[in-house]
């Protein structure tokens, strides 16, 4: 199994305090990896700086040569609120330099059920303004998906679609990250487990090796 992206002696700080301790995490073909953690671990630090929107203070993440798009879904809202979900997937689509934007938009706003009523991007439940962050990260056709608890808003048949999507990406030999605290989630979905406590990387193994850990409920 080859590294899509490799992540060294990643630090991060926030003013004095200190988010990420060095920290090495890869992120391999073929693979779901669940970051899990307590509140406040530095998952949502780890994933930004893999999707190269978070700066490291030291360290580097590099990208392997079946690494060329990283789609990240961030918790936070990442569309327009003044436009409609078509409008923005038209607009991100456009920035990304994707060939036909609109028909771009309409397929992936088919492909994560998303109604185009005319609704704006701040007038969306919680749910829905997380399967327009899904579908902006699906517009460049990543290799990587990186999901910051994706699931959290969504019901049982909406999650499924997510999986759906997400397990897409792994099977034509690219990788998800996903970031839980649902244990569920983290046993049906994930082929390999990382653990964050207070910055550092404290268990990184398969989900077989995870369930036999006898810690392995302390840490989600
Ligand atoms: P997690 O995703 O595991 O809950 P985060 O990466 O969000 O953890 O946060 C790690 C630590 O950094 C926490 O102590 C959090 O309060 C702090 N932190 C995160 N983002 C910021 C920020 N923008 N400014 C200041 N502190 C932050």
């Amino acid at each position: 199994m080859s590294a899509l992206l490799e992540a060294r002696g990643i630090c991060r700080s926030y003013g004095r305090h200190a988010a990420l301790a060095p920290t090495d995490l890869d992120v391999r073909a073929g693979e779901v990896l669940a970051l899990v953690g307590p509140n406040g671990a530095g998952k949502s630090t780890l994933l930004s700086i893999l999707a190269g929107a978070l700066s490291p203070d030291r360290g580097s993440v590099v990208a392997g040569p079946g690494a060329r798009r990283v789609g990240w879904v961030p918790q936070r809202p990442a569309q327009y609120g003044r436009l409609t979900p078509r409008e923005n997937l038209e607009l991100f689509a456009r920035l990304e330099g994707v060939a036909q934007p609109s028909e771009a938009a309409a397929r992936l706003l088919r492909l994560v059920d998303l109604p185009d009523d005319g609704r704006l991007g701040s007038e969306l439940s919680l749910g829905n303004q997380q399967r327009l962050n899904l579908a902006i990260a699906l517009l460049a056709d990543p290799d990587v998906l990186l999901l910051d608890e994706p699931t959290a808003s969504l019901d049982p048949r909406q999650r499924r679609r997510f999986w759906d999507v997400g397990r897409r990406v792994r099977d034509r030999g690219g990788g998800v990250v996903f970031v839980t605290q649902n244990l569920e989630e983290l046993a049906r979905f994930a082929d390999r487990v990382a653990v964050l406590l207070d910055g550092e990387v404290v268990f990184d193994g398969s989900i077989a090796e995870y369930e036999r850990s006898p810690d392995a409920d302390v840490f989600a």
